[in-house]
């Protein structure tokens, strides 16, 4: 089997750099949870984080988002489909303009830009776009799709000016991050006084979390489809709506709010799944929207002037 073709099969992000402190508060008393693919998924006793026990080097995470793409292998993003990474790009710059107000112009920052989608949807809005992503290939191909400048590396290592952006976009980029806390410490230097984070990422707070995590432990084996949909391989970290201003204050930027986010699988790819499937996703996004919550949230957060 090609090497690139290994890691896609395993669709599990490197590992073999232990946690032994909560990548937040640096609590050294993580609990086991519950048993991935991966391994353990461990939970902070201070301020609930919860977090893969390893986690990769970033050389070593460089080249894994190199031979594969964020998310592939999920049925919901699978394959190189423009018009599905398109789709997806509309409803991440809209959910950003209802959270953010309708503003259209400034210097925005994409990190974990991907192969450039969004980037080319926010140019196209007004917007003057830079990217960063870790996968060279994914780079190279968000060059050409956007007419912006787009870098291969870590926020905090690509040479960009401190305070040079109005607005920088995480989606779906925060549960992949071996080190949050320092990232988004590079990434508050990068916004301008005043200036904008906004994020997506998975809300471990979301109020039937428990009642998974009760049936992954009571039945394993007929439960893992489902537990490695809710903590997919490529993750190291999950915050929730309680813990995630927490980090966000650690980095020195002001939490403004956090909303419920409809997943996209919801929103976009219901009519790929199988009857049961479809039928147990309308089921949750009606007891959501009777609870005002989601599996993933939106987080709005400002850099103080
Ligand atoms: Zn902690």
């Amino acid at each position: 089997m090609d090497p690139a073709d290994a890691v896609r099969a395993r669709g599990i992000a490197p590992g073999g750099v232990p946690r032994t402190l909560c990548p937040l508060c640096g609590d050294p008393n993580l609990q086991p949870l519950l048993t991935l693919r991966a391994g353990p998924l461990l939970e902070c006793p201070t301020c609930g984080v919860r977090c893969t026990a390893e986690h990769g080097e970033a050389s070593a995470i460089h080249a894994y988002y190199s031979a594969v793409l964020a998310h592939e292998g999920k049925a919901d993003v699978a394959g190189r489909d423009d018009g599905v990474f398109e789709a997806i790009a509309r409803t991440q710059a809209d959910a950003m303009e209802e959270l953010c107000g309708p503003r259209r112009h400034g210097d925005l920052l994409e990190i974990g830009c991907s192969r450039g989608h969004l980037l080319a949807e926010l140019q196209e809005r007004g917007w003057t776009v830079t990217g960063v992503d870790v996968s060279d290939a994914s780079v190279e191909e968000a060059r050409s799709r956007s007419r912006g400048d787009v870098l291969l590396g870590e926020p905090g290592h690509v040479g960009l000016e401190p305070s040079s952006f109005d607005r920088v976009a995480m989606f779906d980029v925060l549960a992949h991050l071996p080190q949050p806390r320092q990232t988004l410490s590079d990434v508050a230097t990068l916004i301008r006084p005043g200036g904008e984070l906004v994020l997506s990422t998975v809300n471990e707070d979301w109020p039937l979390v428990p009642l998974f995590l009760r049936a992954f432990r009571a039945f394993p084996s007929r439960t893992a489809g489902l537990r490695d949909e809710m903590y997919e391989g490529q993750h190291y970290c999950y915050f929730g709506r309680k813990n995630v201003g927490r980090l966000l204050e650690s980095a020195g930027l002001e939490l403004v709010d956090v909303r419920p986010l409809e997943p996209i699988s919801v929103r976009l790819f219901l009519h790929q799944y199988g009857l049961a499937k479809r039928v147990a996703m309308i089921g949750m996004r009606r007891i959501d929207r009777v609870l005002g919550s989601s599996r993933k949230m939106l987080v709005l957060a400002r850099k103080p002037r």
